[in-house]
């Protein structure tokens, strides 16, 4: 089910580009390129990679504020970042971290040793989050096609329903209140009331199950909710 791991380059010097890009195809990776930030915010708009090699020191945005909006998007929110600074920007290095990325290297660097932090990094991240679909019982979300199916019957989500699926699912088992639903699912901006989430969720519902079908979304009285992660499971 997986597909092939999806990096995006963002790398001013077009040399460097081309040899990351050599390296990482080799590996079996997608790769693509983007030479100023700015291209590479609206690259990350269209579509998600499963991790991003970041320059520090880029035209257009530079890496640090890319960083930032990354992590500031509920859709970018835990993609994996290396961080690639240039020697004498060590003390930099600190706030690149804080910044929220995963990890870093100084330049120039080893392929080889850059090959293996973004294995190791992939292989951190959560399987789930580098599967194209993601499966409980006879509940399928696409996250390509974007659709849901229960057994053969297709589901018609709105987007939020949707991306609250996926959040939850990605996760079974853990609670969430409506309060870290909001930051994760609505934005960490979002100015809106606790209560939307429970629309929300009744809505998810109301599209996930015909009468009398088990509920994958358990509600955790003074909590908040999760995925049943029994569902699809015979008791
Ligand atoms: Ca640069």
């Amino acid at each position: 089910m997986t597909a092939r791991p999806h990096i995006l380059v963002v790398e001013d010097e077009e040399p460097l580009g081309l040899l990351l890009r050599y390296n990482l195809e080799s590996e079996g990776y997608k790769v693509d390129i983007a030479m100023r930030g700015d291209d590479a915010e609206l690259m990350l708009r269209e579509q998600v990679p499963d991790l991003v090699l970041l320059d520090w020191m880029l035209p257009g945005l530079s890496g640090i504020e890319l960083c930032r909006r990354i992590r500031q998007r509920p859709e970018t929110q835990s993609l994996p970042i290396i961080l690639l600074t240039a020697r004498g920007e060590e003390s930099e290095r600190v706030r690149g971290l804080a910044t929220g990325a995963d990890d870093y290297i100084v330049k120039p660097f080893s392929v080889p040793e850059l090959l293996a932090r973004v294995r190791a990094l992939l292989r951190r991240a959560s399987p789930n989050r580098v599967a194209t679909s993601l499966e409980a019982g006879e509940l399928m979300l696409d996250r390509v096609s974007h659709r849901v199916k229960r057994g053969s019957r297709d589901l018609h989500l709105g987007p939020t329903e949707f991306r609250l699926l996926e959040f939850l699912m990605e996760r079974p088992g853990r609670v969430f209140t409506r309060g870290q639903l909001l930051d994760h699912v609505w934005g960490m901006d979002s100015d809106i009331d606790e209560r939307t989430v429970d629309v929300h969720v009744g809505r998810l519902r109301k599209a996930l199950n015909k009468p009398r079908e088990r509920d994958p979304v358990r509600t955790v009285r003074g909590a908040g909710y999760s995925f049943d992660e029994n569902f699809g499971r015979k008791a």
